[in-house]
């Protein structure tokens, strides 16, 4: 055969592999996955449009097609750069739901069709005390979050996006009859307060204080009353009174009203804080009871860290932080809210809107949880 003949056959035959290797993939050569999205590109400007690549789809990875994206808090912050060390460009978003659209050759939990969650969490090391005790938001050599953390040569990106890849061990199972854009705040403001209502094996007639009545502590509330507590609310405005009460809590106390805050110390076995700016913490340490227990879970932005007296603690008073919920935990609470109703009240907005419903957040005006739905992705 003639050289210029053999150089076009062997063109035909890449071209040919070319389109087989982008039809196995997904949309995409090389084996990496084409994503686009919405991303922070520095810690003051709006999130705009940003196309990208994942990772190619591996043996034990799922590719999943977002449906539905919730707005956590953390991810302001984490645009914002309050906490520090946010890589840019930020793809945030770790309340994910979406359709299996690829699987791995040793992946068993899914099959393509299949509706699956993500939450904060993508993968951790596996091996140490944490990990095999299912509780790898505390792997000890810290665990790959769903954005913002390194992953290969750069770092991952999360759900404001039309895909998805990661480890299938870290996807959660979701019913297909689910209603999915309620699934998905459940992802973070699900799991982050219903773990330490397990932890402190909250039962009926608990006195339960939720402080912050956002899109996690519009959770807890819910949570702590299916469980059998007594709920007490603070938040900072009047618009969210009646909600908390029509949701079954005791009270409501607004906090900007001084005389509401009087007369509560000693009340409380459980104290839940969402808040995620600074605050006062010995007024709500004074209100537990001997043996109370107060769970942080808001996390400020850097220069706004709460202090505490250790007076506070008189009386076996505790306090810690908790972070998320580990993934069989995460599973446990996606069934237990599914068999009991319980979801998050959502506004579902298209991803354009997506720089005014970050300021709606930081005024207070969303109840309770905006959710994107990536079908306006286009
Ligand atoms: P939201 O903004 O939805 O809710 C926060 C709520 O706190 C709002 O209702 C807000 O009031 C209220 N609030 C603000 N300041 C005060 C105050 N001084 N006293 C009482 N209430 C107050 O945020 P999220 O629920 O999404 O997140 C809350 C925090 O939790 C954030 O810091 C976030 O980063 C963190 N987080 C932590 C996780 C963990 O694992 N520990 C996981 C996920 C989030 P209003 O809006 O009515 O003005
Ligand atoms: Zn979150």
């Amino acid at each position: 055969m003639k050289k210029s003949a053999l150089n076009f056959l062997a063109v035909f035959i890449l071209t040919l592999l070319g389109f087989y290797s982008h039809a196995q993939t997904g949309g995409s050569y090389a084996g990496h996955v084409h994503s686009k999205g919405y991303a922070g590109m520095d810690a003051k400007s709006d999130l705009v449009l940003y196309e990208f690549e994942r990772r190619a789809v591996g043996d034990d990875d799922i590719l999943i097609d977002v449906l539905y994206s919730g707005i956590c808090h953390s991810d302001i912050h984490t645009v914002k750069g309050d906490w520090g060390g946010t890589p840019y460009p930020c793809v945030p978003g770790h309340e994910i739901v979406g359709r299996v659209s690829q699987v791995g050759k040793d992946v068993h939990k899914f099959k393509v069709g299949d509706i699956a969650g993500v939450g904060c969490m993508v993968n951790s090391c596996g091996e140490c005390e944490y990990c095999k005790a299912g509780e790898e938001q505390y792997c000890a050599k810290g665990a790959t979050y769903t954005y913002g953390s390194g992953e290969g040569d750069g770092y991952t990106k999360g759900g404001y996006s039309n895909n998805i890849v990661l480890k299938e061990s870290f996807a959660l199972k979701v019913p297909d009859n689910a209603p999915l854009d309620k699934v998905a705040p459940l992802l973070c403001a699900g799991i982050t307060t219903y773990s330490p209502l397990r932890y402190n094996h909250v039962k009926k007639g608990d006195k339960v204080a939720v402080a912050g009545f956002g899109g996690l502590g519009h959770m807890a509330v819910q949570y702590a009353i299916a469980m059998g507590a007594e709920v007490t609310v603070f938040d900072i405005t009047e618009d969210k009174r009646q909600v908390a009460l029509d949701m079954g809590a005791v009270k409501y106390v607004n906090t900007k009203n001084e005389s509401e805050m009087q007369g509560l110390n000693n009340s409380f076995n459980l104290l839940i804080s969402t808040i995620p700016f600074s605050f006062k913490v010995e007024p709500y340490m004074a209100m537990l009871k001997v043996d109370g227990t107060m769970v942080l879970l808001g996390v400020p932005p850097r220069d706004q860290v709460p202090s505490l007296s250790t007076n506070a603690l008189w009386g076996r008073r505790k306090i810690y932080y908790s972070l998320i919920g580990g993934i069989p935990e995460t599973q446990e609470m996606l069934d237990y809210s599914i068999k009991n109703n319980i979801y998050p009240k959502v506004e579902v907005i298209p991803i354009q809107q997506i720089n005014e419903a970050y300021k709606n957040v930081l005024d207070g005006k969303v109840q309770f949880r905006y959710v994107i739905d990536m079908a306006s992705l286009k």
